[in-house]
């Protein structure tokens, strides 16, 4: 056993932990739990914990279908809104196959190889999302119509409001379990927060992404409001998005700094940018990964429609933010469509291979665009070169069936079911009459 799980075993004994939930995420980024008693811990460290991974989407085939969990130390945290006695703590695992294999279709196991290629090539990859979310009123049913908490906008106090309390509890919540929260405040739609958390390397970052869903519906149900990630839920209000801040080290040295580059951004930085605007159709379907998603991309409300960068350019794809001159760690990237449903191992393993591929490929940035993307007509973007995102899922998954970099990022087995799954997504959503043809039609038809 090594010093971690020594460790973990200490302090599952010191902090009277009764259970210890084994954590993984399936193919679409629904978080798993088996929970397992104190005992059973060096067994899980040495083999993994078997478990039917037929039933878990994406995870394996019928035919083979046992699989095992195995706990990372590393990630072990008290799960602080289960109470002090009879603790339950949970782990991040690695999903193996039975002859003790990291599995390919494990979406921890996918973002572990592409940041693994990162660090042939002498790059860190790290990451800060900016996480945005809706608080509902509770509802019985999702027939029901949702009522946001409050009426605020962007960066509103909203006086004694709920948001305030919630976004307190939950921020307190994240920090006792080792995550920390750069930013937080009231986003421009009703109900709708936005929590910033602080970069880390990647895989850190998307394991804290998984616990941020968990802890936010966590603190939802104890205050009895309705919390969602989904993309975009009202008509009339901005989606959610996940904005996502991404930077490579080498070593100490930020690889997106040079501060004679324009915007201090260097030649590593601009080439990674080109591999995201040229890849960015086919990773969309991963990063926009619902029927749902492409109604917040398509729906206004600063959400990112087209293929561009720009410095400062709320409208652009990817936007180059300003930082101080003597902070030339913080040099970094962001791109804009990413929304706050996808599965984070995913996107940040195809977003990371995008701008790697930018870098070893020597892509030419095109011209930075420093107008309103949206105001602009279709004849002055096609002038411009400005290419649409895909403008629905059938869209996406059409782009992304023919691309390499998206296969070879998720392996075979994730890549097939991934599309599967989204093909039949795509048939039941457009097989559906809905209130707005009922509404629209009946009357005059
Ligand atoms: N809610 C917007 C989106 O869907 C982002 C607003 C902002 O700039 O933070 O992307
Ligand atoms: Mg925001
Ligand atoms: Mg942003």
């Amino acid at each position: 056993m090594d010093k971690q799980q020594e460790y973990v075993l200490r302090a599952i004994e010191e902090r009277d932990i009764r259970f210890i939930r084994l954590w993984f995420t399936d193919v679409l980024g629904v978080l798993k739990s088996v929970a397992i008693a104190p005992a059973e811990l060096e067994g899980a460290f040495a083999e993994g914990i078997g478990f039917d991974g037929s039933s878990i989407e994406g995870l394996s085939r019928v035919y083979e279908s046992d699989m095992l969990a195995r706990p990372d130390p590393a990630t072990f945290q008290v799960l602080p809104w289960r109470g002090e006695e009879n603790g339950v703590a949970r782990m991040f695992c690695d999903v193996l196959t039975p002859t003790g294999e990291p599995a390919r279709s494990d979406p921890r196991n996918v973002l572990k190889r592409a940041l693994s290629k990162a660090g042939d090539a002498g790059f860190t990859f790290y990451t800060h999302p900016e996480i945005e979310f809706y608080l509902f009123e509770s509802v019985s049913s999702p027939d029901q119509p949702l009522v946001p908490i409050d009426r605020g906008g962007y960066f509103d106090h909203v006086a004694r409001g709920t948001a305030h309390d919630f976004r307190r509890d939950a921020i307190t919540t994240l920090e006792s379990m080792g995550i920390s929260v750069e930013f937080s405040h009231h986003e421009a739609g009703p109900g709708q927060n936005e929590i910033d958390l602080r970069y880390a390397d990647a895989l850190s970052t998307a394991d804290n992404i998984q616990t941020f869903r968990t802890v936010v519906k966590e603190v939802a149900l104890q205050q009895g409001v309705l919390a969602t990630f989904m993309p975009k839920p009202l008509v009339d209000a901005p989606g959610s998005g996940m904005h996502t801040h991404m930077s490579l080290f080498e070593g100490d040295r930020n690889a997106f700094y040079d501060p004679s580059g324009e915007y201090q951004l260097s030649a590593t930085g601009r080439a990674f940018i080109a591999g995201l605007l040229h890849h960015a159709g086919e990773i969309t379907a991963v990063c926009n990964q619902y029927v749902n998603s492409y109604k917040r991309l398509w729906g206004g409300g600063e959400a990112p429609s087209y293929v561009c960068w720009g410095h400062n350019n709320r409208s652009a794809l990817v936007r180059v933010p300003m930082y101080k001159p003597d902070k030339g760690g913080s040099a970094r990237v962001e791109y804009r469509a990413l929304d706050s449903a996808a599965n984070p191992y995913l996107a940040f393993a195809v977003l990371l291979n995008a701008g790697l591929k930018g870098i070893t490929e020597g892509y030419e940035l095109p011209e930075g665009a420093g107008d309103d993307v949206w105001a602009m007509s279709r004849a002055e973007r096609k002038a411009l070169g400005i290419q649409a995102l895909p403008n629905s899922l059938r869209q996406a998954v059409e782009l992304m069936e023919g691309s390499e970099l998206v296969a070879e990022t998720l392996g075979e087995d994730s890549f097939e079911f991934f599309l599967r799954n989204k093909r039949s997504e795509w048939e039941d959503y457009r097989n559906q009459v809905t209130a707005f043809e009922l509404q629209r039609f009946i009357p005059s038809l």
